[in-house]
């Protein structure tokens, strides 16, 4: 008899979109910060964008391959009964505390199911987890079926080790986005007007640039690059297409065309297989887009690209190892996207250590020269696991971890406070999109 597996993704209530795919898997909750248009934007993306975390989605796809499982995706806790065999608990830092109690409840009422927890995170919380008689899962866990034979009685010897860690990892032997197919994993991104689902997909895992200092993405996929063969990917979009008839897609690799030549065979392979017009959402640096890749991003199907400016000084980017192109360059670089009619989204990191509120000016006056469509801003976060965290432990204030959501301050700054740094990004948004709307109107 089939044993049963419940995926389950549990999400605190908040007022804000949480989202636990972004930030490396770490997670993140949508407060922009004080004002009416940082409020707006929060409300907007609350009721407009949401899919589940990559991960999770995998891992579930993997279970469905393997007709020893049945197996379900669940934000519910009530589809947990005695019926299920195995929970796997998809854990991040957004919802640390309440996955955290709500698992413990649920050991509690249901000792014979063997519960998991997965996810980035988890280095920080595994003993805590532990403690409470729940196994971990250590790395990326939809490359637990290739490291290990994956039965009930593994399973359960995992279980009675109380870890298991993942050790092997070729994506091009995962399996299709079976996910898909389950009624509860339907997405949404009505934000970029798309209709039908927008689905995410994975590229290239892993990212070696020197951010890694405080980026998270690093500790979730490593800094080697692990990259899918176009074959793969094209048959994964394909299914993904063909079963729920979805043409948008947002790629999570942490740097896409981090490989030029990896990328150059990818996009023309997708252009040639293009015939559904699917279009696509990418996330990259600025150092790798020139006039070639813009026009093959474009001719592929790419209608956004997202990428993180951090902040418009150097001694700002330089005290966290951030490697940027000239501000210049920068401004040169994005008038290629829209030439290219690629639509751009900007990130930047308000409140990082250097940053002062002369700082703050120069990097809101140039999001606004920058021309991008969108300008997301957050605060810097010093996230448990990163070298910066380590180092600079000591001017860790905040102890709540679901806090560490890039929207509140939670170390000592020299110059800002909770209250000021929340200020500054609700300011920052304003000025971009109060900007943006005065040029709109005198069009
Ligand atoms: S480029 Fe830097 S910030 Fe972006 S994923 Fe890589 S390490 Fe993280």
């Amino acid at each position: 008899m089939q044993k049963k597996v419940v995926i389950l993704d549990l999400y605190r209530n908040s007022r804000y979109r949480i989202s636990k795919d972004t930030c490396g898997g770490y997670g993140t909750e949508n407060d922009f910060g004080h004002g009416f248009i940082a409020k707006s934007l929060g409300f907007v993306a609350k009721f407009s964008l949401f899919w589940p975390p990559l991960a999770a989605l995998n891992l579930l796809s993997e279970f469905k391959n393997n007709n020893l499982f049945s197996s379900i995706y669940s934000q519910d806790i009530n589809d947990i009964d005695n019926s299920i065999d195995y929970v796997f608990i998809s854990t991040s830092i957004v919802c640390a505390n309440y996955e955290l109690k709500e698992t413990q409840q649920l050991v509690k009422k249901f000792p014979k199911i063997r519960f998991f927890a997965f996810g980035s995170f988890l280095n920080i919380f595994a003993s805590r987890y532990r403690e409470i008689g729940v196994a971990t899962i250590t790395g990326e866990p939809e490359f637990l079926f290739q490291s290990y034979t994956i039965d009930h009685k593994n399973l359960n010897l995992f279980h009675i080790n109380g870890n298991v860690d993942v050790i092997k990892k070729d994506p091009n032997n995962l399996s299709l986005p079976l996910w898909v197919n389950d009624k509860n994993t339907a997405t949404k991104n009505f934000l970029f007007g798309y209709r039908n689902g927008y689905l995410p997909i994975i590229a290239t895992r892993g990212c070696p640039y020197s951010c890694y200092e405080y980026c998270v993405y690093p500790l979730q996929q490593g800094r080697k690059i692990n990259a899918v063969t176009p074959e793969k990917l094209i048959k994964d979009l394909n299914y993904l297409h063909n079963n729920v008839g979805s043409k948008n897609f947002v790629f999570r690799d942490p740097v896409f065309s981090i490989n030029r030549k990896y990328t150059n065979e990818l996009l023309s392979e997708i252009e040639k297989n293009n015939h559904k017009n699917f279009s696509f959402t990418v996330e990259t640096h600025l150092n790798n887009i020139d006039d070639d890749l813009a026009r093959l991003f474009k001719s592929a199907g790419v209608d956004w690209v997202k990428f993180g400016i951090e902040s418009a000084v150097d001694d700002v980017k330089n005290n966290v190892n951030r490697y940027s192109l000239k501000n210049d360059e920068q401004i040169d670089t994005v008038a290629i996207c829209s030439k290219n009619n690629l639509k751009t989204v900007a990130m930047y990191i308000l409140c990082q250590p250097e940053d002062n509120y002369e700082t703050h000016k120069l990097t809101m006056d140039y999001s606004r020269k920058l021309g991008t469509n969108l300008a997301q801003f957050s605060l810097f976060t010093p996230y448990p696991g990163t070298p910066y965290y380590e180092k600079n432990k000591h001017m860790i204030n905040c102890d709540n971890f679901e806090l560490f959501n890039q929207y509140n301050l939670v170390f000592k700054h020299k110059i800002f406070n909770s209250i000021s740094a929340r200020k500054e990004l609700g300011k920052a948004y304003s000025n971009y999109y109060l900007n943006k709307a005065l040029k709109f109107g005198n069009k």
